[in-house]
Formats: C-alpha cells, structure tokens, sequence
C-alpha cells in the first residue's frame, strides 16, 4: 500500500474485532457475576448493529470520536496550526485501559493518538454531574458523586470493567450533558493532537513494540501548552454553534482534566507520564476564561474535586462505598443486584484494609499452599522481587512488574498475580480475593518514586 503512513499502518494493525471485544467483556462480566452487566452488554451491542454508522466505522463510540476530532482540528486550523501537519496525525479509539490517552510519533512524522474508551465513559461521567449543576437541578452531593466514582474505580481495580452506575438527568440537564460529552472528547482529541502538531516527544522514538511511552510525561510546559491549545481551538469550535461557548468549552475542557485525574489516581500503580498536578491544569484553564464563567465554575468545582479525592483513596482512611447511600439519590437507578453492589463494598474493603489484617486473612485462606502466604508477607514488607519469585511468577513478567518505566495498573497487576497462583495451585476459589490483597500489598513498593 503505498502512501500510507507509519501511524496509518499502525491503527490498521491494531484495528479492534469489536466482536472479541464485547465477547471478553461479557466474560469479565459473568466471571465477575455481574448478570445484568451481561445483560446490558447484549443490549447495548445490538444496539450499535441497529445504528446507522459513519461509513467505515463499525463502533458508534469510535464514530462519535472521530467526528469529534474532525471538530476540534476545524478549531485548531482556525486558530493557527497547520493544516498539513495535523492531516498525519492517525486517531484511534483503544479498548485498553491501561492508558488514557497518548500520541505516539513515528519516524515518518506521521503520529498515532490513542484514545482510551473507558477515559470517554469517565468524561460523561464528570460531563453529567456538570450538566445537572449547570442546569440548575440540586440535590447531587459530593457524598453521591465519590460513591458512583468509587464503584467505577473499585470494579475497574478489580475486574477491568468500566461501568457507571445507572445515572439518569432530567430533560435540560440530558441535553447539556451530551452537549459537554462532546467538548470533553474534542477537547481530549486537541490535547494529543497539539502535542502532535508542536512536535512534542518527537525525540522519543525509540520506544520498544508492546512498552507504552506516551508524550504526556516530563516536560510539564508542553502539557501546559497542549492543554491550551486545545481549549483555544475547542472555544473556537464552540462559538460557531450555538449555546453559550465560554462556558461549554470551559467544561468540556474541565472534564477531561478532572477524568485524566481521577484514573490516574485510582487505576494506575504507575502512569508512565505524570501529568502536571490536576489542580494547576485547572487553573490555567480558568485562566483563560472570563470572570463570570471562572465564578461559577470555581462553585462547581469544589464538590467534584472533593468527591475524586475521596473516591481515589485506597487505605485505612478510605471512605468505602455503600450501595445503600448511593442509590438513595434521585439520580441513581441501577439493574445490579444487592449482592453484586454488596460484592463491589467488600472488595473496596480488601483494598482499603490494614496491610497486616490482609496477610493474616491469606494465611488462613489456603494453608495447603504455603508459598502463597510466604510471597505475601513478603510482599507486605516491601520485598516485591522476592514475593514474585516465591509465588513463581514468570522471570519475564516480573522484570516488567518491577520496571519503572513501564506503566501499570492496579488490574493488570491483580491479573499477573491471579495467573501466577493459579498456576501455584492456590484453591480455584481463593484465587480473586488472593490476588486482590496480593497487588494491595505490591502497589506501594511498585509505585514510582
Ligand atoms: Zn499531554
């Protein structure tokens, strides 16, 4: 295929069989025993077969981004960014959720961005919370919003799965909502195109097939950079439609940072690229909007920033989540059973619990396999490579659990030690609650520096 570009060729290599994908969600689900999480899949998946696409685009999700993106690179032109430059930028919308959203540049120039769709679901989710605030309807407390983030994060730390809670707004609400929806991701697509168009992370091009180095790492400045450009070109975007385009871009912006946070926080051990610090992205954001916007939106802000703090803690102090509570707001309704809610509070609990308590409930859960609980003491004093070696893990896996460099997730992690016990043995049924503890234990000592 001549003409094609790195990037291009790329996105068509890694070109997602939505139908495995959706098969290894319904998986997870019933492995989870989330029936009506299957159930909702089943509904959802023949729902997008029903939906008249984009032409060549199978996912209405991977539409909704694309033309999202085709938005966002109208506003970018307008204010300034070269046309030729942006057309080699490749997008694609990843089912991973070991990474939010990252631009990975080739020798050719050309650059693959890669959206995580888990990172949308997160953006609708703050999108909403805006949305009812926004359109004036009360009674979404910050004690509600960090329960409904709990879930997501806990059932996310645990079986991958990214899945809110039922959350139903009123009429006005539900079309600000979708409005804001849209902001986020033009505005998640503009920040990693404008890394692509400044030539960011140009000189990191010798990154290994399969190890993640995205462009969002060290130099704070070009995040600063990438975070304005992209606001400017949203805004721009904004005020060609209708509605009032300070504040829907301000917010579509906002949720975005406030998503990017809230995962960064909670999902990952180590993100191979630190952001800078959620609080000053904000503010440079409200920098560039006027007074009456940055008012309204400081009120707004506080309880949400409040609730992701809370719903990111995992330890002692962490405020678990409670069913209960969170389906008593007016917002909420859900499908899922008590159980399976009750199952999501006891392993919010598990990861939440004193590191001591947790090897003394692995010694007790299968002393028919010793060195399960010998690699765990070990891992509870700090002595990650020699956990791993005691339960057996592959040499190979646990060089690259134990690399800084490399980014990983509370779930990845969870999964490599679920394998590796299996494989030890442990009984069939201790193993989830097993490797749970085991990467509570492990994420301290694994964490970056
Ligand atoms: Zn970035």
């Amino acid at each position: 295929m001549t003409g094609e570009s790195q990037a291009a060729r790329r996105a068509r290599l890694f070109d997602h069989d939505w139908d495995q994908i959706h098969a290894d969600l319904a998986h997870r689900h019933a492995e989870a025993g989330n029936t009506s999480g299957v159930a909702t899949l089943e509904a959802a998946l023949a729902g997008y077969l029903a939906t008249p696409g984009r032409p060549g685009v199978v996912n209405p999700v991977a539409g909704f981004l694309e033309a999202a993106t085709e938005d966002v690179i109208a506003g970018m032109i307008d204010t300034g960014f070269d046309a030729r430059r942006l057309s080699t930028a490749h997008l694609l919308l990843s089912s991973r959720n070991d990474v939010c959203a990252e631009t990975r540049p080739f020798d050719d120039g050309s650059s693959l961005v890669v959206v995580s769709d888990s990172l949308l679901t997160l953006c609708a989710f703050y999108c909403r919370c805006a949305g009812l605030v926004l359109s004036g309807e009360d009674g979404l407390d910050a004690a509600t919003i960090a329960g409904m983030l709990r879930y997501y994060h806990v059932q996310q730390r645990v079986h991958g799965l990214a899945g809110m809670l039922a959350f139903e707004v009123p009429g006005r609400a539900a079309e600000l909502t979708s409005a804001l929806v849209t902001q986020a991701a033009r505005f998640v697509a503009g920040h990693e195109l404008v890394h692509h168009a400044l030539g960011h992370g140009s000189e990191l091009s010798g990154f290994h097939p399969g190890e993640h180095l995205p462009v969002c790492s060290g130099d704070q400045l070009r995040e600063y950079q990438a975070d304005a450009g992209a606001h400017t070109a949203l805004l721009r975007t904004c005020e060609k439609e209708a509605g009032d385009a300070q504040a829907l871009a301000l917010w579509g912006a906002l949720a975005a940072v406030l998503a990017v946070y809230s995962s960064e926080k909670a999902l990952f051990v180590r993100n191979g690229g630190t952001h800078p610090p959620a609080l000053d992205r904000i503010r440079m954001l409200l920098a560039q909007v006027g007074e009456s916007v940055r008012g309204r939106a400081r009120m707004l802000l506080g309880p949400l920033l409040e609730a992701t703090d809370a719903a990111t803690v995992f330890a002692v102090r962490a405020e678990l989540f409670d069913g209960d509570q969170v389906l008593a707001s007016p917002f909420v309704s859900t499908p899922l059973t008590r159980g399976y809610l009750e199952q999501i509070s006891l392993f919010d609990a598990l990861m939440s619990h004193p590191h001591q308590k947790l090897v003394e409930g692995v010694e007790r859960l299968d002393p028919a396999t010793p060195r399960l609980a010998g690699g765990t003491r070990l891992a509870a004093a700090g002595r990650a490579a020699e956990a791993f070696e005691s339960w057996g893990v592959d040499p190979e896996v646990g060089q690259r659990l134990l690399n800084p460099a490399i980014p990983l997730t509370f779930h990845s992690l969870r999964m490599a030690m679920k394998k590796a016990f299996t494989d030890l043995g442990v009984q069939k049924d201790s193993v989830l609650a097993a490797s749970v503890v085991a990467a509570t234990l492990l994420e301290p000592s694994l964490r970056t520096p």
